[in-house]
């Protein structure tokens, strides 16, 4: 910002439009009221990010669904119409939109604003639905179509006269329109079994840390193995929006999938292949380089790929981990190296620590940080330039504070498991495992349930089957009644082996019908009960929910 012949650097924590012009208008506002821009600039960046009432689905034919029935007017349309854009990729841009009631303006007027608004945005076609809108078709640019009530458009989907594909569509429409109804035709014809993701909560997590961190430094995200089971692309879209510094996953494959999806976040990616390090290159992507070989290999990659400008590598030390990465004894040579083939630009240096969460382990971690800090100078020496370091998982974020440095890599932390009681009350859930009741049956003492006649009937007992078995990331293990599900907030234990596709719960004395919510984890106590019954950790819980089960998100 330049005011009064001074310079001044205001941060937001967003990078959308919509909040980039709000800022503005704001900044605006404070120097016409005679602030000094010296008293406030500083403060923007605590800024945070409020919730909408939006709902993200997987539609029909690979299409995106946002939904936004609650109200209708021009400036919910265009937050909408900005949630659209960050979440479309390189799909087509829809809008369902219905007539816009009690605007207090002239419907000339209303419907002109609305169409600016929807070529700014580059909507590629426009659906009405109403007759004041249907009136003012001639202002609209985009490929269209009008329809008096949501009945004649739905009338129009079953005759299937066209077909939405490929697209991602913003359902918009005010109450008495009831475009659920739309929403409902759209929406892919899921498995009852959902793992539902709420974006909100995900920002909240991301403000909690956020909060730990001094403002200059950076975060890097880990989206590997499907976001940590949550979906990559929506939570890496939610996280771009949220002016996130990187992105890293395991593979590259899972960093072109990203690229694919219009995410133009830095992406690092921890365990670039041989084969794959063309694609790196192609996708824009940046490897972290562990050994003499990978480097080696890299360089010449960078070569035939005839790359000209510096390219951007990370380097991982092994600080006592034992994974991957260089050793101690391998920094003098990797510096000469370095300086043979100056293609390969050190962007960070990074380690990993082994044992954040557990305060036994606290002098270890301290080890670790100590042979961290004296590589990086060793490094930083040798070569001449500095880069980014960065050695924290989420446990260091909150327990470490003294070694945040530049950059922190936040995982299991945003997804809402956090390190102890304390934090773990500050983080919201991300990810809820829901089914429903597919039958109810009576089983009579004496009779057995499921494979290998495990479950013992003692007394008449009443059971639900549902779908969702060892085949969905519910483990065996969780079978005869070593694991309970909840119904109506009480408690249903496994009746015999779980199956591939489903099993049988109790629910004796449960009011309960078919087709009703059954909820297998919605809180961290649940899914810290599975991964006990499990004898594992909420990681692998996490990322073992399988990718059958579709993942619905929630963005209120
Ligand atoms: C997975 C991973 C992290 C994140 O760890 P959390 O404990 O989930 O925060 C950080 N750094 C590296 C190198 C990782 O592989």
């Amino acid at each position: 910002m330049h005011y009064s012949d001074k310079f001044f650097i205001l941060e937001i924590p967003f990078s959308d439009r919509a909040s980039v012009l709000n800022v503005t208008t704001c900044v605006g506002a404070l120097i016409a009221l005679k602030l000094n821009p010296e008293d406030f600039v500083n403060e923007f960046k605590n800024l945070q990010a409020i919730a909408l009432r939006l709902e993200i689905k997987t539609g029909i034919n690979n299409c995106i669904l946002i939904n936004d029935f609650y109200n209708s007017d021009v400036n919910s349309l265009q937050i909408a119409l900005n949630h659209l854009h960050q979440q479309s990729r390189s799909h087509k841009k829809t809008v369902v939109l219905s007539d816009i009631e009690h605007s207090g303006q002239t419907n000339e007027h209303l419907y002109q604003e609305i169409a600016k608004l929807l070529s700014h945005y580059e909507i590629q076609q426009l659906i009405g639905i109403g007759k004041n809108i249907s009136q003012h078709e001639k202002l609209f640019t985009q490929e269209k179509l009008f329809f008096d009530s949501t009945a004649d458009f739905i009338k129009d989907l079953h005759s299937k006269n066209h077909q939405f594909i490929n697209s991602t569509i913003l359902l918009k429409g005010a109450r008495s329109f009831e475009f659920e109804k739309i929403s409902a035709l759209l929406q892919q014809k899921s498995h009852d079994t959902v793992l539902e993701i709420n974006l909100n909560h995900l920002t909240n997590n991301i403000n909690y840390y956020r909060g730990l961190l001094k403002s200059k430094t950076q975060i890097m995200c880990m989206v590997k193995a499907m976001g940590y089971g949550s979906g990559s692309s929506e939570i890496a879209q939610t996280l771009q929006h949220l002016g996130i510094n990187y992105l890293a996953v395991a593979y590259a494959d899972e960093g072109v999938e990203l690229r694919n999806d219009n995410v133009i976040l830095p992406v690092m990616v921890m365990s670039p292949e041989p084969d794959s390090l063309e694609d790196i290159i192609n996708y824009n992507l940046e490897p972290e380089i562990y050994s003499f070989k990978l480097l080696e290999l890299f360089n010449h990659q960078l070569d035939k790929s005839g790359v000209m400008d510096p390219y951007p590598i990370h380097l991982k030390i092994d600080t006592g981990m034992k994974r991957l990465g260089f050793e101690e004894h391998d920094i003098e040579k990797l510096g000469d190296e370095l300086l043979k083939s100056p293609l390969a630009h050190v962007k960070s240096v990074f380690s990993h620590l082994a044992g954040t969460d557990n305060p036994d382990l606290d002098e270890f971690t301290n080890e670790q940080i100590k042979l961290f800090e004296i590589a990086c100078a060793k490094l930083e020496s040798k070569l001449g330039y500095s880069f980014l370091k960065h050695i924290c998982n989420s446990g260091g974020v909150s327990r470490f504070k003294n070694a945040h440095y530049d950059m922190v890599r936040l995982g299991i932390g945003m997804y809402g498991v956090g390190v102890n009681k304390g934090e773990q009350n500050k983080l919201q859930n991300v990810g809820s495992l829901k089914t429903r009741i597919s039958q109810i049956k009576t089983v009579y003492k004496g009779q057995t349930v499921g494979y290998n006649r495990n479950g013992k009937i003692k007394k008449d007992t009443t059971i639900a089957i549902i779908p969702i078995g060892y085949a969905d990331g519910f483990k065996r293990e969780l079978g005869n009644g070593n694991f309970s599900v909840s119904i109506n907030n009480v408690l249903c234990k496994t009746v015999g082996n779980v199956c591939m596709d489903m099993c049988m719960i109790d629910i004796t004395g449960i009011n309960c019908k078919e087709g009703d919510e059954v909820i297998v984890f919605e809180n961290f106590e649940q899914i810290k009960s599975m991964s006990e019954t499990l004898h594992t950790i909420p990681y692998e819980v996490l990322t073992g929910i399988s990718s059958r089960v579709k993942r619905v998100y929630l963005q209120e």
